[in-house]
C-alpha cells in the first residue's frame, strides 16, 4: 500500500472521530486576517512593469525576478525552504530551431511549400545542431492517442517508425453526445499537446505534428504561434533524446490545403477518428525539411518559502504559483514585451501577499506552509515539473497544494469557478470557505479547453497530492453574468499572451483579485489549522500514487 494509502485509511478514521468535535477542540482557531489591495498591487505593478521584460527564464528579467521574490521572503523573515537557501535551481535546455528553408510537401499533385508561422510551427526538442527529415511519408494518426485500458490505439496500424503522425487537436470525446466517451466535452489528458508531444516520443515517430482548430485547442492560432516561435526551454528527459526529432503545428487552412492535395476528405477522417477501431491512414505525401539547433543549457530558479508549523511541521500546504512569462516576441502595435501582468504576476503577487498575511496572524499555523514560486510555467510546467520530481518536501506529507494562476482583474464576483472540478476534496472545502464570502461554486465552464492540465498544480496532481485551482467566476457583483462572461472573453480574445496583457488602472477592478486572494488565504489557513487530508475522488483520473510523472 502506498504511504498516502495508508496515510487515507489512517486519516479517514481519525478525522471521522475528530469531526464530532470539530478542529477547534484544542484551541479557537483565529479568524484569518483580511487581504487588502495594498498587499498585493505593488508587487504586480513592480513585476509586470517593462523593466523585467516580460520575466523569460533566462532573459534579462530572469535574475531580477528572482532577486525580488527572494528580498520579498527575507523581508517577511520566512525561512528558505532548500537547505538553507530560497532558491532550487531548475537546469534547463534551451533550444532555438532555425527552419533553413520552408517545409515542402510532396503529394500525388507535385510539390507544394508552406510558410513558417502562416501555415505551421515546428521545433525540436532534441540537443542535436541539425535535423534533416527528408521525405518523410505523412500519416494521419487520428487524436494520436493511446490507452491500453479503453483498448484504443491510434498507431496500432501506422508503423510510425521515421514518418510523421498527423494528429488533431483534443480529445473524440469532444463535441460529441456521450459524456462518458473521453469525458465527453471534458477534456482529457489525452487532448493537450504535451500528452501528444510524449507519445510521440513513446511511438519512436520521426515527428508528430497536431492540426490546429481554434475551439477543439482552446486559442486562437495565434496563440501557438507566439508560443512556438523563438527559443523554447525544456528539461533534459532521456525519453525525449531518443524521441521524435520534430514537433509541430499546423494551421487548421493548410491542413485542409494538405488533405485535399492528398485527395482525403478531412472532416470524414475526422468523423472516422473519432469512433473505436480507427486505423490510421497512409497520406501518401512525404514532407521535407532541415532545422538547425542552436543549444545552450542554463538554469533558471524556483523560490521557495516556508513558515514552520507549530504542532505538525512536518505536514504542509504548498501554496503556489508561476513567476515566468514569455518574455519579448513580436511586436504587437508597437509593443514587443509582453508584460504578463494577469499571467501571472498577478498570482505571483498574490502569493506573496498570502505569506505577509500568515505573518501578520502573528500565531503559528499548526501545520507548515510552503510558497513556491516557479519558473517556465509557459514552457510547459517545467519548474513545477522539476519540483514534483525533486520536491524540497517529502510528497507524502504534502496535504495539498493551492496553485494561483491568472487573478480575475474585473470586480468581484458572486461566484468562484473550480478548475477541473470533481477530482478531489477540496472541491468540499472551497465552498464551504466561499459561503463565509457569501459566494458559491461555479463547475468548470470550459472543461473542453482542459484548463486543469495547463497550470502547475497539474504536476502535483500527477504525483497525487489533491490541488485547488480556480479563480473568480462570471456573477459580477454589479454588473451579473453577461457582463462577466463578456470581460473574461475580451481577455481571451486580446490579450492572453499579448502584449497587451498589462496592468491598467483604468480597467482593472483589483476588489476581485484581493476577494479572491481572501479566499485562498482562508483556504490555506484553514488547513494549515487542521488535521484534514483532502482524498481525491474515486472517479478522478488522479490518485496517491507516483507513476504518473517520468
Ligand atoms: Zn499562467
Amino acid at each position: 500500500m502506498p504511504v498516502r494509502a495508508w496515510y487515507a485509511l489512517v486519516a479517514s478514521v481519525i478525522i471521522s472521530v475528530i469531526s464530532i468535535h470539530s478542529c477547534s477542540s484544542d484551541r479557537e482557531l483565529a479568524k484569518p486576517t483580511s487581504l487588502s489591495e495594498l498587499d498585493i498591487l505593488p508587487h504586480l505593478k513592480e513585476l509586470s512593469s517593462d523593466e523585467y521584460f516580460g520575466r523569460m527564464p533566462f532573459g534579462p528579467g530572469d535574475q531580477k525576478t528572482v532577486d525580488y521574490l527572494i528580498n520579498q521572503c527575507k523581508e517577511l523573515q520566512l525561512q528558505p525552504g532548500n537547505n538553507g537557501s530560497y532558491v532550487q535551481s531548475v537546469p534547463m535546455i534551451e533550444i532555438t530551431s532555425t527552419s533553413e528553408d520552408d517545409i515542402v510537401i510532396n503529394t500525388a499533385k507535385g510539390k507544394k511549400a508552406y510558410s513558417f508561422g502562416k501555415d505551421y510551427v515546428i521545433h525540436s526538442q532534441k540537443a542535436v545542431d541539425n535535423i534533416v527529415v527528408d521525405n518523410a511519408e505523412m500519416v494521419f494518426c487520428g487524436y494520436g492517442i493511446v490507452d491500453e485500458k479503453l483498448g484504443w490505439n491510434d498507431f496500432a496500424k501506422a508503423d510510425i517508425k521515421d514518418k510523421i503522425a498527423v494528429v488533431l487537436v483534443n480529445d473524440p470525446g469532444y463535441g460529441g453526445e456521450d459524456s462518458t466517451f473521453f469525458k465527453g466535452d471534458i477534456m482529457t489528458y489525452y487532448g493537450r499537446w504535451t500528452y501528444k508531444y510524449e507519445e510521440a516520443d513513446r511511438q519512436g515517430a520521426k515527428g508528430l505534428i497536431i492540426i490546429h482548430e481554434t475551439s477543439s485547442a482552446g486559442y486562437p492560432w495565434f496563440v501557438v504561434e507566439s508560443s512556438w516561435t523563438g527559443p523554447q526551454l525544456g528539461l533534459e528527459k532521456e525519453s525525449i533524446a531518443n524521441g521524435a526529432d520534430i514537433k509541430g503545428w499546423m494551421h487548421l487552412d493548410m491542413a485542409k490545403d494538405l488533405f485535399a492535395n492528398c485527395d482525403l476528405d478531412l472532416s470524414q477522417l475526422i468523423k472516422s477518428a473519432r469512433k473505436p477501431g480507427f486505423e490510421a491512414v497512409q497520406m501518401n505525401a512525404s514532407m521535407s525539411t532541415t532545422l538547425s539547433n542552436q543549444y545552450k543549457r542554463d538554469q533558471s530558479d524556483n523560490v521557495i518559502a516556508t513558515i514552520r508549523g507549530k504542532n505538525n511541521p512536518e505536514e504542509y500546504i504548498l501554496f503556489s504559483a508561476h513567476w515566468d512569462h514569455i518574455g519579448i516576441g513580436k511586436p504587437v502595435n508597437g509593443d514587443s514585451i509582453y508584460n504578463g501582468a494577469l499571467d501571472n504576476a498577478s498570482g505571483t503577487a498574490t502569493l506573496l501577499a498570502i505569506a505577509q498575511n500568515y505573518v501578520r496572524q502573528g500565531i503559528q499555523p499548526d501545520r507548515s506552509v510552503a510558497f513556491l514560486w516557479v519558473t517556465a510555467e509557459e514552457q510547459g510546467l517545467l519548474g513545477s515539473e522539476y519540483y514534483a520530481l525533486n520536491p524540497t518536501i517529502p510528497i507524502n506529507d504534502i496535504v495539498a497544494n493551492i496553485n494561483i494562476d491568472g487573478c480575475n482583474p474585473n470586480g468581484e464576483m458572486k461566484d468562484f469557478q473550480i478548475i477541473g472540478i470533481g477530482h478531489s476534496e477540496m472541491d468540499n472545502i472551497v465552498a464551504e470557505e466561499l459561503e463565509t464570502q457569501g459566494r458559491y461554486v461555479l463547475p468548470d465552464q470550459e472543461p473542453e479547453k482542459g484548463y486543469f492540465f495547463r497550470s502547475d498544480h497539474f504536476n502535483f496532481a500527477k504525483v497525487g497530492i489533491p490541488a485547488l485551482f480556480g479563480e473568480g467566476g462570471y456573477d459580477h457583483v454589479d454588473h451579473g453574468i453577461e457582463y462577466g462572461k463578456k470581460k473574461k472573453s475580451e481577455y481571451t480574445a486580446n490579450n492572453y499572451h499579448a502584449p497587451s496583457d498589462e496592468y491598467d488602472p483604468e480597467s482593472w477592478d483589483m476588489s476581485g483579485v484581493v476577494q479572491d486572494a481572501q479566499l485562498f488565504y482562508n483556504v490555506g489557513w484553514r488547513l494549515s489549522n487542521s488535521q484534514e487530508w483532502p482524498q481525491w475522488l474515486p472517479t478522478s483520473e488522479f490518485k496517491r500514487q507516483d507513476q504518473l510523472i517520468d
